[in-house]
């Protein structure tokens, strides 16, 4: 007998505002937007920050686009959380249908939701008209507290403590539970103990974690944010199987970001930081979780057959090192020493050479200039790459 399986996907995994800074891209810019697939083929779309928009671009591949209705989930208000709403290209299809969930902000009255969509495209601020968005769209009200089915999986609400109200939402599917809890703060005892009911055993636990422990205690406490040491001490007190750190801040670097990672890891057993592409498989409930990414979004792929020593850690912990063949090698860039200097912006060709077990292999790569320095040694220029085809 198979075991049901659900799909997490991660579109949009950065807090507050997009990124396209290079040293951000490993992670992601996207801000939140997540898809889950169910066992019994609902599929529910959390928050529609930019991400939604890559998640719409791929509407109709992996069997995405379904005669059904797509169940979408807005958690609060703020920028980050709507602003791919008018660039999700399945909404101008009149085939599509969705239903959306979402509370009644005080500050916007009834219809929240719906106001929130007119504003966003309401003139000067969007150049295409309201009615062009043709795809069915219901919406619903929900209320902190509530617990609902849909198809075979029950979805609970509950409120977290952020400036101007956000809602954590918890949903539990035959193949496991997954708890989306962007944006809180700890420090309200009644939206802690929130937090911790919607977290309560639960498969994956998407936690807001966009500062420092040390940040969180400081300058920016108040903020609406936590932190990796406040996930692992909820993941901790209510028995969570996995850990995911979201909603980085924009100004955390994938090393700031690795850092951060490293150390919750040092605390707790599983824990992964949430990233643009990564996706989470939740099957049969005593299997481990398996997460993995899908081929880097950016990089070129080249099938290629390099000897490499690889070093690194197990998953138990234990140094390694091997010799082994690297194939099907996905490459960004480079920087290469040259006698000449290349034109700023221009396009150059690179080709690599190796020896592997059939011989020379070569490897033709094609980039654009990106970075000019003095090279290391006297007469040479250091000339910085990225591969583009
Ligand atoms: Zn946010
Ligand atoms: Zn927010």
């Amino acid at each position: 007998m198979s075991s049901p399986i659900a799909k997490l996907s991660f579109w949009g995994v950065r807090g507050s505002t997009p990124t396209v800074d290079p040293a951000t891209w490993r992670y992601g810019g996207n801000t939140p937007c997540l898809e889950l697939a169910a066992p019994d083929g609902t599929k529910f779309i959390l928050d529609c920050g930019t991400g939604l928009r890559v998640l719409g671009n791929r509407w109709g591949a992996d069997g995405l686009a379904s005669s059904a209705t797509t169940h979408i989930f807005v958690t609060h208000y703020h920028w980050d959380h709507i602003q791919g709403l008018p660039f999700f290209a399945p909404l101008y299809d009149q085939k599509n249908q969705f239903q959306f969930y979402s509370f009644r902000s005080k500050f916007l009255g009834p219809d929240s939701l719906r106001q929130v969509f007119e504003a966003q495209m309401a003139l000067p601020y969007f150049p295409v008209d309201f009615s062009a968005m043709t795809a069915q769209r219901k919406f619903r009200e929900v209320d902190g507290g509530e617990t609902f089915q849909i198809g075979e999986n029950k979805v609970t609400t509950r409120w977290l403590n952020h400036p101007q109200g956000c809602l954590g939402f918890r949903i539990e599917t035959p193949a496991g539970t997954v708890v989306y809890a962007t944006d809180n703060e700890p420090g309200v005892p009644a939206l802690d103990m929130n937090l911790r009911e919607l977290a309560a055993g639960a498969d994956i636990f998407i936690n807001d974690a966009q500062y420092s422990p040390a940040q969180l205690a400081n300058e920016r406490k108040g903020w609406g944010h936590s932190s990796w040491s406040e996930g692992v001490r909820v993941a901790r007190e209510t028995g969570v199987k996995t850990l995911v750190l979201f909603h980085h801040d924009p100004d955390s670097t994938d090393r700031i970001v690795d850092q951060l990672l490293r150390q919750a890891r040092e605390e707790y057993d599983s824990v992964f930081a949430a990233s643009e592409g990564m996706v989470i498989t939740l099957g049969a409930a005593s299997e481990p979780v398996q997460a993995h990414m899908p081929g880097s979004r950016t990089a070129l792929r080249r099938e290629a057959q390099f000897h490499a020593c690889v070093t690194g850690v197990t998953a138990e912990g234990q140094k390694f090192e091997e010799d082994t063949l690297v194939r099907d090698l996905s490459i960004q860039g480079a920087l290469i020493s040259l006698k000449h200097s290349p034109r700023m912006q221009s396009e150059v060709q690179v080709v690599m050479r190796a020896s592997g077990t059939d011989g020379v292999q070569e490897m033709i790569l094609r980039g654009y200039v990106v970075r000019i320095e003095e090279g290391a040694e006297k007469g040479t220029t250091a000339v910085g790459v990225v591969f583009t085809d």
